[in-house]
């Protein structure tokens, strides 16, 4: 390390469980970070203020004003471009820390390209709001051996849960199945931009901890900022009737159906069925006499009042003004065609 590593890094490494030889570990390490909203955008600011030397960052959405509550990361020029997030993050990042690498990826976590864009991550960090993609992460992470950092947050209450193959229960040891029922999520119960911010700093504290001793907080960690309850539960050992982890059948990884979703607190449907690159520039000499259209290098957005459709380059196209997928569907043929 140079004396401006020195320099930078000296309170951490003064801290005992880190200390020059953890620090060079950190500068090695490799982790990746699934969703870079309100935990993904607080993690990967973290990591990249503690050196931690590669940083991928994957996420499909782009800035929004509504996001600047608890998404630490981003400013209002961001939301005003409606810059893809993490596009956004990763210039951000590069003013915080210039000496790491960072790789961003505008692309949503699937079945088809979890291993492109997964594989070589020595962790993953969870910032993803869906059980759906945690599940397919899950998965990855099981059968490549790859520990990652579980996180959920809604309201003021969060959890935070390491997945150590082999070693831990796994994801899909502690919800065999999706909760069933009405949940609270973002949209019907609200979310303080403490809960987000605590528990991505205890994932990130878990990462680094593990990066540098092989060892994470042993337990799920569940807090409410709002009763400032913090408990700790016992995490149970792997179960072997588990489907991931104990019978090895990676479901989630082997569907490669793709199909709508509406996304959390977005009062939008995200469609990728037509997954091929789009030209952008064609699109929108297309959809210009039709309404509003704005474009910067990575997407491209037409309104239609209610709607507003942002067409990314990759074929995903996020349909805004609607949580109901017919309608999503039937404005994406319209429009985009199909
Ligand atoms: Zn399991």
């Amino acid at each position: 390390m140079d004396d401006a590593g020195f320099d930078r890094y000296s309170r951490q490494l003064l801290f005992a469980g880190i200390g020059p030889l953890g620090q060079q570990k950190l500068q090695d390490a490799h982790v990746t970070i699934v969703g870079c909203g309100a935990l993904g955008s607080f993690q990967a600011a973290a990591l990249a203020r503690a050196g931690i030397g590669n940083i991928r960052i994957v996420d499909r959405d782009y800035v929004e004003l509504g996001n600047l509550q608890r998404q630490w990361l981003f400013d209002e020029a961001d939301a005003a471009g409606a810059l893809p997030k993490a596009v956004a993050a990763r210039r951000q990042i590069a003013r915080i820390n210039s000496s790491i690498n960072v790789d961003a990826a505008i692309a949503d976590l699937t079945a088809a390209n979890a291993t492109e864009l997964l594989e070589g991550a020595q962790l993953v960090l969870d910032g993803t709001d869906n059980f759906e993609t945690r599940y397919l992460l899950n998965d990855y992470c099981v059968r490549a051996g790859t520990p990652w950092i579980y996180g959920g947050a809604v309201g003021s209450y969060g959890i935070v849960m390491p997945v150590l193959p082999g070693r831990t229960a796994c994801f899909a040891c502690v919800y065999p199945e999706p909760p069933s029922g009405a949940q609270p999520t973002c949209e019907t119960a609200g979310i303080l931009g403490t809960a987000t911010a605590l528990v991505a700093a205890l994932q990130v504290s878990a990462a680094m901890k593990w990066i540098v001793s092989g060892e994470a907080p042993a337990g799920i960690a569940t807090v409410d900022v709002w009763s400032g309850e913090i408990r700790r539960i016992a995490q149970p050992p792997p179960d072997p009737d588990c489907r991931a982890c104990g019978r090895r059948e990676f479901t989630w990884l082997e569907s490669r159906r793709r199909t709508p979703i509406s996304m959390c607190g977005r009062d939008a449907v995200q469609i990728h069925e037509l997954s091929r690159p789009i030209d952008l520039e064609d699109l929108a000499a297309r959809l210009r006499p039709l309404g509003d259209v704005r474009r910067n290098e990575f997407a491209l957005r037409f309104e239609t009042p209610p709607w507003v459709l942002t067409v990314f380059a990759d074929g995903r196209v996020i349909v805004k003004g609607t949580i109901d997928i017919g309608v999503a569907r039937s404005l994406y043929s319209r429009y985009i065609g199909g």
